[in-house]
Order: structure tokens, then sequence, then C-alpha cells
């Protein structure tokens, strides 16, 4: 079949390869001039399979006038003047309970832990250099009540299969004696020994060599935007690049991250996908003993941290202030303080790579991959702050519809409706 793929992030790149292995001819066409340029450029780098509960939870009923009024909360939001904002946020507010926050975690397990069994058996993709640490992950919790509900979830997801440790302080630091400068604001934390981490943007290109040989099937197509997508009926016709050009497909996926909306309704397809932006930095680590060898999770500020062979990657913030997608140099401060306060000596700070990405975010947290109304169009599309964890499970999913196998995760739990 020959099978447009719109965007070129780490959704698009891993639908194209693994399109690619069922023997299709595949167009990667994106706006920018080369792959991973929007969120999957420099984003927390976690693979995070044990880690997808969503960002709805009960809490944040109890966290909002902090989110609200706090000048330094890890969420912000600023309303804007578009009424889809409030559309979106009364959904997300909606799916604030604990019965969907469970609910949608079964479900974000089953994918993540799908991404891992195609990541992990896919022999090309595991013979690329993109900085792929697999030394764990360590949330560590500032309260007793955040470790209570941290071992609560453990119990829970242990009947999914998780495999994860409840740590009391002096544990953590024995795990990760680069922690030792904030032992006094740590009680405890989890340990899930499978997690990883990787560098997104070096995923991308790497994919993008081993689909770029002479023999290959797949072509890229950088610098066109797509306008819009031709639909006639049921049925996707082509689609419109600004310059006038027309692609022409058996079939398309739509995996444009959190311009996805934009492009939908232009087919008449009203997608809950809304920007969250985050923030991340890249630094060069100076002192190798004074930087975390586990990727950690701090929770009381919302940071991640992860080495990236000598980088070290910190990310966090979640803004909800549209499409915005300049660095504010508040919000970057902050982020700076908290990881200089956390890993002093980790870097000399003289060097940082600040970066702004936008979170393609459904209400619920849960990507929306297959279903469009529109007989030959896919979406792989909503995958929120997980894009990178989800990315080889959504595309194993996409695969499986395209080639009319059965779905590896019931295809109900990633509708439209659902999101
Ligand atoms: C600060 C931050 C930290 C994060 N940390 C993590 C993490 O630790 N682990 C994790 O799993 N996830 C993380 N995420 C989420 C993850 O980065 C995203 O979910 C993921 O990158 C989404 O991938 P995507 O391919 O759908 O979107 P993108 O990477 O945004 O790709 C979309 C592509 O579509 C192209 N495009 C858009 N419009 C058009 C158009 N009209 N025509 C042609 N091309 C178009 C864009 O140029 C872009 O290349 C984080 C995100 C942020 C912002």
């Amino acid at each position: 079949m020959d099978i447009v793929v719109i965007g070129s992030g780490v959704v698009g790149m891993t639908t194209a390869w693994r399109l690619a292995r069922d023997g299709h001819r595949v167009t990667v066409v994106d706006r920018a001039p080369a792959t991973a340029q929007g969120a999957s450029h420099a984003n927390g780098a976690q693979l995070s399979y044990s880690y997808v509960a969503p960002l709805a939870g009960p809490s944040v009923w109890f966290d909002l006038p902090k989110y609200l009024f706090g000048r330094n909360s890890p969420m912000r939001f600023r309303p804007t003047f578009e009424l889809f904002q409030y559309r979106w946020l009364l959904r997300f507010m909606g799916a604030c309970t604990q019965q969907e926050a469970l609910a949608t975690t079964d479900k974000l397990l089953r994918l993540a832990y799908l991404s891992r069994d195609v990541l992990h058996a896919a022999s090309d993709i595991r013979g690329l250099d993109f900085a792929w640490n697999k030394a764990g992950k360590l949330v560590v919790q500032g309260n007793a009540a955040g470790l209570a509900g941290a071992q609560a979830q453990v119990e829970y997801q242990s009947r999914l299969g998780s495999v994860q440790q409840v740590l009391d302080r002096d544990a953590c630091i024995r795990l990760e004696p680069a922690l030792k400068g904030i032992a006094h604001r740590i009680v405890g934390g989890v340990y899930t020994v499978d997690e990883e981490a990787a560098d997104p943007y070096r995923l991308c290109q790497g994919i993008e060599g081993l689909l770029s040989g002479d023999n290959s099937d797949v072509r890229f197509v950088y610098g066109a935007r797509v306008r819009r997508l031709l639909r006639s009926g049921r049925r996707l016709l082509g689609v419109e690049t600004a310059d006038g050009n027309v692609l022409e497909a058996d079939a398309y996926v739509l995996a444009a991250g959190a311009a996805s909306r934009r492009l939908g309704l232009t087919a008449g397809l009203d997608l809950p996908i809304y920007p969250i932006k985050g923030y991340s930095l890249s630094l060069p680590i100076a002192n190798d003993d004074a930087a975390p060898r586990v990727s950690v999770t701090d929770t009381e500020y919302k940071v991640v941290y992860a080495r990236l062979g000598a980088k070290l990657r910190v990310a966090g913030m979640a803004d909800i202030v549209g499409t915005d997608e300049s660095i504010d140099p508040r919000r970057l401060g902050q982020l700076v303080a908290q990881a200089r306060e956390t890993f002093p000596l980790a870097s000399t700070w003289q060097q940082m790579e600040p970066w702004t990405g936008l979170r393609p975010a459904t209400p619920r947290g849960l990507p929306i991959l297959n279903t469009s109304g529109i007989d030959n169009l896919l979406l792989n599309v909503g995958h929120g702050a997980l894009g990178f964890t989800l990315a080889f499970g959504s595309a194993e999913v996409i695969a499986a519809a395209l080639a009319g196998r059965s779905s590896p995760v019931p295809t109900d739990d990633f509708s439209l409706a659902a999101a």
C-alpha cells in the first residue's frame, strides 16, 4: 500500500518504521526542515513504562488554587479567548476522579508494555546509538502522604505486571548517591528497575537513517506544511501542502502532534487535543558522581532527570497557555533553580540548552489511535506527556489496523470518544 504519514516526530517516525516493515511504501511529510523538531526534540527522555498515571487525577482539585494563583507552581493556566480551551478544561476536570484515573492507568500500562516489547524485539532499532539508558527510575517523595499514595499505586499496579520497590530515605540515597544534597526533603521513593531513558531526537535520526537506504520504500518530504486534508465523504483523496502540491496515497496516518487538531478540522474532525507547554534543559555533565545515574523524578517540584550519555536532561512544567512556544525567562529560571538545588555539582551551569515543547494532550490522557470516521485515515495523535514511551506500541496498533490483523490492545480504549 502507499501510505502518507503526516509528521516526523517520534510518533510519525516509529509509525513509518513499522509500516515499512510490513512492506508498505511510505512518504513522511513534515513542515520542519528535519525530523523531530516538535515535542519529540528535547523532551524528558523517559521511557516511562510504569509511570503512566494521567495528569487528570483527583489531586488536581486539591492543587487547583496553587495552579491558578501560585507563582512557582509546576502547572500554570493562562486563559485565552478560545472556546476550545474551556471545552477541553471542562472535560479534563470531569476526568479528575480516582475511578477515571485508575481506568486510564490500566489502558496506558497495556500500551506502554506493548511499546516496550516492540522496542526490545526490534534488533535494527536496538543497534542504533540513541543514548539508551536502562538504569531504572527512582521517584522520590517529599512527604508521608505522597509516599503512602505512591505505595498504594505500587500495590495497584503490581497486579498489572509492574515490578516496583518502595524505599525509605536511606535506601533512596544508597541507590542514587547524587541525591544526598536533598536528603532532608526526601521521605522515601519508588524504584522501578526496568524503566529506561533515551534521546528521542537521536532515535528519530537513527530511524531516518535505517529507512533511507537506496532500496528503501520510504521517502521523507521536509519543509512541506500540510495545509489541509482533502476529504470526500468517508475517504481522504490527498493532503494539500502549502505550495499547492497534493500528495495522494491509499491510506494516511495523522501524527502531527499538537498541530493535529488544526489539521483534523480541515477534514471535519473535532480532535480534543490541547497543547500543554513544557520546558527542558540539556546540560553537559561536569562531575560524574554528582549527576544521577538512574532516572529521577522529584515529585515535589514535578521535575524529571535523565542521563543521556555525557548530558543531563532536566524537564518539567505543564503550562496551559495556548500555542505560544517562546521561552518564558521566569519559568526557565525556576527550572534551572530547582535543578541546581537538586544536583548542584552535576554541571557548571554555564552551558545550558533550554527548550520548550507542546505536549499534544487529550483530556483523559489517552492517545487516539485508529478511528477517525474517514475510512483511509488513521489517527496516531494525542500522546500528551507520554509520546516517547507509547510510540512503538501505538505504531504497532496502526500497523495492525492497516494490515487487517487483530489489534494488540482493545481499540475502544483508544477511540476518539475515550480520549
Ligand atoms: C517538556 C516535555 C517533556 C516530555 N517528557 C517526556 C518523557 O519524558 N517521556 C515521554 O514519553 N514523553 C515526554 N513528553 C511528551 C512527548 O514529547 C510527546 O508526547 C511526543 O513527542 C509527541 O510526539 P509526536 O510525534 O506526536 O509530536 P511531535 O514530536 O510534535 O511531532 C509532530 C510533527 O508534526 C509536524 N507537523 C505539525 N503540523 C504539520 C503540518 N501542518 N504539516 C506537516 N507537518 C506538520 C511537526 O513539524 C512535527 O515534526 C514530553 C513533552 C514535553 C513538552
